[in-house]
């Protein structure tokens, strides 16, 4: 790849150590990775030898937006009647038996649709926790799509093995037996996995939640994942259902089975962490146990409201995502870091949470706690994934304070998008993909679907 520069950039954000927002800014890289970061004019020079040069007058620039958690398949049940006015554990069980009848093809559809949207509104990297297998799907399924969007995807292979009559929430028939679990774990990981620094897949070990596998599994997993040098991931302390269920059958608060288990420290990532107390967070904070925040989700399901600002506080990793989009029901970074800075503020006022500190979530935070310190800043030697926004919309016109503007008014798509300096998106279009392709295949999906139902 030759030499490209982002210039005349209105306000680039480059959320390094100093948290620079450099006016009429400019970015280079090549091969992926940012070469100089300054003013239009002390890149000059670069611009001249460049050999793709994007103007970004009126816009912002901020590193590309990072989602940590999310259920791609999901994106084909958004506003699913029956699932509307439901909390989790009753939400989730009007939407097993619909997605036990996802072939590969349905899954596929569905993280292509869901990622182009993410694309679409500035992501950069996002993973996915993908924990039913029905009718022959496999992860590599999930991992395919992402490859023909083009950004980052952290492939999670999720899992249930405690079905209904074992106590767990899911039908019997969705779960699977826990050997052939870690069995295919194991397959997908030295398949996919990449370690390299600038990895474009990555896979992590993900059993689906306290509610739906068995304690052997979530303890197999952690040691499973140590051994490979790979990442957890689960969902945790999501709401009071969740906590009840963990005083019922492990005789402990979440935050303390985590612990048990070997479910904390910095390779672990949870998302939700709604329901943590004090201790719980200060058990976090001390182990770098990550944290994806979504609130979105929280709200529609009522989970109630994530202890934010004590989190930032004890300096618990944390991130963003939109989680799947049966409970969101989108799937919008900058919706999201809205959506939190909004919901700190209903209880905490006003001054509990700044918009920068929002876009802090969405990029540098999401990225660290995805364990991918060379992402999520704009600065040399980090790899080129931005997003550049037009501000001169008619939904962010005349924002004074442009980067808070971003969070307060967010534009409504990403003008452009560059994932490791390969274009995702320009001009509001998908690059690497059909935007025709891509909904059509998810239309026969959901009709599929629907008519099964
Ligand atoms: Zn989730």
């Amino acid at each position: 790849m030759g030499l490209t520069v982002v210039d005349h950039a209105e306000m680039l954000v480059c959320m390094d150590d100093a948290r620079r927002e450099i006016a009429d800014g400019a970015v280079a890289f090549r091969d992926g990775v940012i070469e100089a970061v300054g003013t239009s004019a002390e890149l000059a020079d670069l611009r001249t030898a460049a050999d793709l040069v994007v103007e970004a007058r009126g816009c912002v620039v901020t590193p590309g937006l990072v989602n940590t958690h999310h259920h791609l398949f999901q994106t084909l049940t958004r506003a699913l009647p029956g699932a509307i006015n439901t909390s989790l554990f009753g939400w989730l069980k009007r939407l097993y038996p619909i997605w036990g009848q996802y072939r590969p093809e349905d899954v596929f559809a569905a993280t292509q649709l869901g990622l182009a949207e993410l694309a679409l509104s500035g992501c950069t990297m996002s993973s996915d926790h993908l924990y039913l297998y029905a009718d022959g799907v496999r992860l590599d399924d999930s991992i395919a799509a992402a490859e023909g969007i083009g950004i980052r995807f952290h492939a999670t292979r999720g899992s249930m093995s405690v079905g209904e009559s074992a106590g767990g929430l899911p039908p019997d028939a969705l779960v699977e037996d826990e050997a052939a679990i870690l069995r295919d774990t194991i397959r997908v990981i030295d398949r996919f996995h990449d370690a390299a620094e600038g990895a474009m897949v990555r896979v992590a070990v993900a059993p689906c939640s306290p509610f739906s596998v068995s304690e052997g599994l979530m303890r197999d997993s952690a040691l499973l994942a140590r051994d490979k040098g790979v990442m957890l991931h689960t969902h945790l302390a999501e709401d009071a259902d969740d906590v009840a269920y963990s005083l019922a059958q492990f005789g402990c608060r979440p935050g303390d089975y985590a612990e048990r288990l070997g479910w904390t420290g910095p390779d672990v990532w949870h998302a939700h962490c709604v329901q943590l107390d004090a201790r719980e967070i200060a058990l976090f904070a001390r182990t770098r146990t990550g944290v994806a925040h979504c609130p979105c989700s929280n709200c529609r399901l009522g989970s109630g409201i994530a202890p934010l600002p004590a989190m930032v506080a004890h300096g618990v990793p944390l991130g963003l995502g939109v989680d799947g989009s049966a409970s969101n029901d989108s799937g919008n970074l900058l919706l999201e870091a809205r959506q939190a800075m909004l919901l700190q503020r209903v209880v905490g006022g006003a001054a509990v949470f700044d918009p920068r500190q929002a876009l802090f979530l969405a990029t540098r935070g999401g990225a660290a706690v995805l364990g991918r310190d060379e992402c999520g800043v704009l600065a040399p030697g980090k790899r080129a994934d931005l997003a550049i926004w037009d501000m001169a919309g008619p939904s962010s016109l005349g924002a004074w304070d442009l980067v808070a503007g971003l969070v307060l008014a967010p534009p409504p798509q990403a003008r452009d998008v560059f994932v490791d300096g390969r274009a995702v998106v320009r001009d509001g279009d998908l690059v690497q993909a059909r935007r025709e392709d891509v909904v059509r295949a998810a239309q026969a999906s959901v009709a599929r679907l629907k008519e099964l139902a």
